[in-house]
């Protein structure tokens, strides 16, 4: 059911946020419970989960964010009946370093391409290449840039929107109910239950309240009287430009790529007829509708130019969104130490999308049996790693 108007209707969890985390979330809890996602906006995935730059790159984040997402791939290659397939496409991270950044590449490539740590995986893709290899796999970049590169031959290309929608598409197959236009402002406790209040002054309740409000997640804490996790909304812009007007030799047969610069100041890949570029900027902002930064936009088609052949001279359409980190750059995900019936879904940061299918099989589990599934713990996620009181988040 989709409904603008708040119903009077007793839920056994409901869950605040209608991003990737919120759906994804809900549609794992709607196999046992009544599950209501409530989103202030109009349209979901309107905020962050609408702006990412749709990739899955396993070498990408901390050692449980790798984690949680190689859990994922198999999900993303071969979805369940619910999502429409194909939700992705091959598209290799090439990750470049100048001289001075090699050094930052080799340990980079030390942490995630060797086959020590949580995913060993036999089956590892990641390689060193030296930069004419690099120049062979992307011709756009300038010759003589790259000094050496790391490639992982496994990252993918999402499809972002078929990812939500499919699972929005399993929430109402469950009975799962979806409330757009319906902001918490307020929430009291009537014996066990919360009964939430939206801007409109109407009501809604539930035993347990999923906290998936993105960078709005502390903001949603306190209304609960919780206290918060120290969530730190980075603003990240993004914007798309044409490509050279003659494209270098070897484009036309060479693979697509993610390219990355080694200091994480720019990257760009293939977007249609042009290329998504970013200055992969992590700025500190309140939580608001975020909005691209010009001057960010003008330093990244510096670097852009410096390193690659694209020839940027303009930007066709730019935008950003807010990535939210905690202390540990970890997600947040268990219930809430002092208050009873607030369960964090949080911290997703730069990586919610290909975290999303583990991370709510992850959510689900601990806020219906307190453990995690069998093979996330094989893979050395652990429910303290998670937990919202965790020391490291107090950093
Ligand atoms: C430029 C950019 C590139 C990215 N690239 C990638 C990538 O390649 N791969 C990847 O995996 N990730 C990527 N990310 C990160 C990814 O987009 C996020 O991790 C993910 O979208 C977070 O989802 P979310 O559901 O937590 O947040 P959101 O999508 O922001 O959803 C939170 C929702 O909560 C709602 N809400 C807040 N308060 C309330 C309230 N009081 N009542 C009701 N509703 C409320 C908001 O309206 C919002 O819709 C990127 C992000 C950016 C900005």
């Amino acid at each position: 059911m989709d409904s603008a108007a708040l119903p009077t209707t007793d839920y056994d969890i409901i869950v605040i946020g209608g991003g990737i985390a919120g759906v994804s979330i809900a549609y794992e809890l709607a196999e046992n419970h009544s599950v209501a996602v409530v989103e202030r906006e109009s349209t979901l995935a309107y905020h962050t989960t609408g702006r990412s730059a749709a990739t899955f790159l396993e070498s990408y984040g901390n050692a449980t964010v790798r984690a949680l997402t190689h859990a994922g791939r198999g999900f993303f290659v071969s979805p369940p009946d619910f999502v429409d397939a194909p939700l992705v496409s091959d598209l290799p991270l090439l990750i470049v370093a100048t001289e001075d950044e090699a050094p930052t590449l080799r340990d980079l490539y030390r942490t995630v391409g060797g086959r020590s740590g949580p995913v060993a995986a036999a089956d590892t893709t990641i390689e060193l290449i030296d930069g004419a290899d690099a120049e062979a796999l992307n011709p756009l970049l300038r010759p003589g840039y790259t000094d050496l590169a790391m490639v992982d031959f496994g990252s993918l290309e999402l499809d972002v929107h078929g990812l939500h929608q499919g699972y929005l598409r399993g929430l109402r197959r469950r009975g799962g109910a979806v409330l757009k236009s319906t902001g918490i402002v307020a929430a009291h406790r009537d014996r066990s239950a919360w009964v939430l209040h939206d801007r409109r002054g109407d009501e809604v309740r539930a035993r347990t309240v999923v906290n998936a409000a993105g960078a709005w997640c502390d903001e949603v804490a306190r209304l609960f009287g919780a206290a918060p996790i120290g969530i730190r909304p980075l603003r990240r812009t993004a914007f798309m430009v044409s490509g050279p007007s003659v494209m270098p030799a070897g484009s036309a047969t060479a693979r697509r790529t993610m390219t990355m610069s080694a200091s994480e100041d720019f990257y760009f890949k293939p977007d249609g007829a042009g290329f998504l570029c970013s200055p992969a900027e992590e700025t500190l902002q309140p939580p608001s509708d975020a909005r691209p930064d010009d001057l960010e936009i003008a330093r990244a088609i510096d670097r852009l130019n410096e390193a690659t052949l694209l020839q940027v001279r303009s930007v066709a359409t730019s935008w950003a969104g807010l990535r939210s980190f905690t202390a540990d750059r970890t997600p947040v995900v268990g219930p809430d130490p002092a208050v009873d019936g607030l369960f964090w879904f949080a911290g997703q940061g730069g990586y919610g999308i290909q975290m999303a299918p583990a991370l709510a099989r992850a959510g689900a589990a601990l806020a219906d049996r307190g453990e995690l599934p069998r093979d996330l713990r094989d893979l050395g996620v652990t429910a303290t790693v998670l937990a919202p009181s965790r020391p490291a988040l107090a950093a």
